[in-house]
């Protein structure tokens, strides 16, 4: 049976043309979109579309917006066999990573792509990024199950776990990079399936939406000289329930008695805070030396290997599921579960 796949248009280069007055990129109709890529006919394949109203810059995008996202895949999901999200460069690893946590168990493709050029324009990547996008959604194994049931980010010949993913260029095609996790596919001459890396999701059990995001998070980053009224005040937001830290090498901090006691402080008020590394490749290890030894001793949790947009994604997860657990959320963000963590 032909597979049958929703491609969701939410905005991004990809559907954007230049305005001739001001020379800026704005976006355009989808149809006009589709109408580019006259190719998507020669697939076996039946497509159905969705727009959102209006395309965005996803420099605009929101966890309201990942919620409608949800909502439509939830909705349409007996409907097809995978879904297509088309979607700017920008924010593309925030959403597939915050999209992971949302669709529980997921048995069905949710490929997200877009382009670092417009689709009308000569040279661009989004036609072959598009048609990958598609073929890699529609595919199934002999038993009718798909090859890649889990969301993913495809651009440049390879498809990564969307919440491995972070844009590592703003002028490469190949914008994408998965740092501690090999890539899913690879699309060369032929698609490869790199089948041992792909989840394996209970395919006889339904797929659970959770809509919750609690957005009451906040990244930092350290660097020589922080200052502690900075710190301070960033501590004592209110309302904060999670906070990643932006930590240096494999999760060190500045060893000042005055970062550890407001860490301290912060973490006994049932603030999740969270150590991820400034570097893209390693994880965290917060035994390794005396720098980070310190920070643990506060009550700061280690994120391991997760990307800042799974870390930050996967907060809001969970303090929208578990509200006022901060413990469970601790907890949580150690575990693996949707393998967006490497845990030796
Ligand atoms: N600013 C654009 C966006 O993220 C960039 C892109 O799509 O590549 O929507």
């Amino acid at each position: 049976m032909r597979s049958r796949i929703l491609i969701i248009y939410t905005g991004g280069t990809i559907g954007m043309h230049r305005n001739a007055r001001s020379g800026a990129l704005e976006p355009f109709d989808f149809e006009l979109l589709l109408s580019r890529v006259p190719e998507l006919q020669q697939l076996d394949t039946h497509i159905a579309t969705h727009q959102f109203h209006p395309p965005i810059d996803s420099s605009n995008m929101t966890p309201a917006m990942w919620t409608d996202i949800c909502r439509c895949i939830a909705d349409n999901y007996d409907a097809y066999d995978g879904f297509v999200v088309l979607h700017g460069t920008d924010t593309m690893a925030y959403t597939a990573s915050a999209l992971s946590f949302m669709l529980g168990n997921l048995t069905k493709p949710v490929v997200l792509t877009g382009s670092q050029l417009p689709i009308g324009q000569l040279r661009t990547d989004g036609k072959e990024n598009l048609i990958t996008a598609v073929e890699i959604a529609s595919a199934r194994d002999a038993a009718g199950h798909a090859l890649v049931p889990e969301v993913g980010i495809c651009f440049g010949g390879h498809l990564l776990r969307g919440n491995r993913t972070t844009k590592q260029s703003a002028e490469e095609f190949n914008a994408f990079e998965s740092f501690n996790y090999p890539h899913l596919v690879d699309a060369g001459i032929n698609i490869t399936y790199h089948r041992h890396r792909i989840l394996t999701p209970d395919f006889a059990q339904p797929m659970t939406p959770h809509f919750r995001l609690d957005n009451n998070v906040i990244i930092f980053s350290l660097f020589p000289g922080i200052r502690e009224d900075v710190i301070r005040h960033i501590m004592l937001t209110p309302h904060v329930g999670a906070i990643v830290m932006r930590t240096f090498g494999c999760g060190n901090a500045p060893q000042s008695p005055w970062l550890l006691g407001a860490l301290e402080e912060c973490a006994r008020g049932g603030t999740v805070i969270v150590n991820i590394s400034q570097c893209m490749q390693g994880a965290v290890e917060m035994g390794r030396y005396d720098a980070g030894v310190h920070l643990r001793e506060a009550g700061v949790v280690s994120g391991y290997d997760q990307t800042v947009e799974a870390a930050v994604t996967k907060l809001m997860y969970l303090l929208g599921r578990y509200p006022g657990e901060p413990e469970r959320v601790r907890r949580l963000m150690c575990e693996s579960l949707r393998g967006e963590v490497t845990l030796s």
